[in-house]
């Protein structure tokens, strides 16, 4: 990471991340050159596991997202756009990547991109014409974050515009050790291995952390009465108006030309919601459809449990919309919305259905893979549908179009349609190999092929063998009636293609296993 010259910038947001922590935040807003027209502003807001099937302008039966309906009436809308994978880690590399997750090989929770790889990066191939600042709410994409600081002028720490600034590791940690620091708390969260040496100081850090957390959250009973949303496994909690405070300051102080990538936590689980969002759902009388649990991956969970998580989770999403409008208002007032590409879209989905909930699992059906994208270029007016399939690794190509570099022979996605690209005929792949060591080719796994309205899973574990299904998703889009033995030439068709895709990436690691 470069030394920053924009001494403002680093003024302000320390401003406000003191501020914050005080619980006010003084209005500063510092002069923004406008950028030219070569390189108009770029900002990324990312709302983690947002399943794009929750959208309003989806055709949701409830009316979850009516700021971002708006925002989307000035905006290119992607209506069938995919995340290459079902969790933050292996979602969020493809995406700044532009590659698939058996290419960047961060296939699991704390997962990194392959070292050699690191390079291949968004934030690099936009080069210094942009102030490029990136900022994650979660842990595990800060990680991945953490690998690019060579290409970022500023990279904000995950807890900051949280209510308690633990500003972990940083005290006692060079930049160097923060990476593998912050894996090693990532594993032991995840693990619950016993823990020696520099980790425990971390630990008891986190302690007196949690329990500052704690009289924050029992302060805001009022207006959080499930308590403060929060990261999971971490000690950051946060109030979301502050978080989009944040961000308003953050887009005004930002030297021009920008590239700005805000990864935040909502709505993913816990989900907390402000009091006056909280059962707005209640008696709505929307019934999700009915599906069969799956013979092998239901967690069996009732239908009422999973009907209850799906009202908590909208009610998270009507909360988070909200939040959103009040940036969208803002961007609009201070004219970001003119000079800027604002891009609204998810790491990856959450789904309610087959005896589950959430998004750890083994399945790949459409509320877990499929995203929002929503595009705003500078002084758009008009709504422009694609309905086209795409994928999160088509983000790296349209950028580079947008920016006016040349599109690196290695990226894998393709440019949006409305920049450039239009290719009905394209496959999309998602995977979740977690299970599948990242140094080896890939023989364990689930993997989705999606082309022209048909989708085949396959599920491929030491404990089941091999199982496939097919859906026919124009007819049949809650994927309720398997075509895997009435359609054999289909389903055979589409295993091929993932078949060769699989030999050409596993052909590097069989080389070097034999
Ligand atoms: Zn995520």
């Amino acid at each position: 990471m470069k030394t920053t010259s924009r001494r403002d910038f680093l003024k302000l947001i320390t401003a406000s991340a003191g501020a914050l922590t005080a619980g006010m935040l003084a209005p500063q807003v510092l002069s923004r050159p406008l950028p030219d027209n070569r390189h108009p502003n770029i900002l990324i807001i990312l709302m983690d596991a947002f399943s794009g099937s929750h959208l309003s302008l989806a055709g949701y039966p409830r009316p979850t997202t009516p700021h971002i309906d708006r925002f989307a009436e000035q905006a290119h809308v992607y209506h069938n756009h995919y995340a290459p994978a079902n969790f933050t880690t292996p979602g969020t590399a493809s995406l700044l990547t532009g590659t698939h997750p058996w290419t960047h090989r961060a296939l699991h929770v704390a997962g990194v991109v392959r070292k050699d790889l690191i390079p291949r990066n968004v934030f690099n191939l936009l080069g210094d014409n942009y102030h490029r600042a990136a900022f994650s709410q979660n842990n595990y994409a800060d990680v991945l974050l953490n690998q690019f600081t060579a290409s970022l002028d500023d990279l904000l720490p995950p807890s900051m515009f949280g209510v308690i600034d633990p500003s972990l590791g940083d005290s006692f940690v060079s930049q160097n050790d923060h990476n593998a620091l912050r894996r090693a708390v990532n594993d032991i969260n995840m693990t619950r291995r016993p823990f020696t040496g520099l980790p425990t100081l971390t630990l008891i850090k986190e302690l007196i952390v949690r329990s500052q957390i704690d009289g924050v959250s029992r302060a805001q009973k009022d207006s959080y009465p499930l308590g403060l949303p929060g990261v999971g496994g971490s000690p950051i909690a946060f109030l979301n108006e502050n978080v989009y405070d944040g961000l308003m300051d953050l887009t005004d102080a930002m030297p021009s030309p920008f590239a700005a990538y805000f990864h935040l936590f909502s709505p993913h689980d816990p989900y907390r919601p402000r009091k006056e969002f909280i059962d707005a759902f209640k008696d709505d009388r929307y019934t999700p459809v009915r599906k069969p649990n799956h013979p092998h991956f239901s967690l069996g969970v009732s239908q009422a449990v999973m009907d209850l998580r799906r009202r908590e989770y909208d009610e998270f999403i009507l909360n988070v919309d909200a939040e959103f409008g009040r940036l969208h208002n803002h961007l609009q007032k201070t004219g970001i919305m003119d000079t800027s590409y604002v891009i609204l879209m998810s790491d990856h989905g959450e789904m309610f259905e087959r005896g589950y909930y959430g998004h750890s699992t083994e399945m790949l059906y459409e509320d877990v893979i499929r995203t929002p994208l929503i595009i705003h270029a500078p002084k758009q007016t008009q709504r422009l549908d694609a309905y086209d399939a795409t994928s999160n690794i088509d983000l790296l190509p349209t950028l580079m179009t947008i920016a006016g570099k040349p599109i690196p022979a290695w990226a894998e996605g393709r440019v949006l349609p409305g920049f450039g690209s239009q290719d009905s005929a394209r496959t999309i792949f998602a995977m979740d190999s977690r299970t599948n060591s990242a140094f080896t080719a890939l023989t364990s796994g689930s993997f989705a092929v999606i082309r022209e309205g048909l989708k085949m899973i396959r599920y491929q574990y030491p404990k089941i063998g091999v199982s496939q299904e097919l859906y026919d998703l124009k007819n049949d889009p809650e994927e309720l009636i398997d075509l895997a033995a009435s359609k054999p030439a289909t389903l055979k068709d589409l295993a091929h293609e993932l078949d060769e895709a699989l030999a050409k990436t596993n052909a590097p690691y069989q080389r070097k296993e034999q």
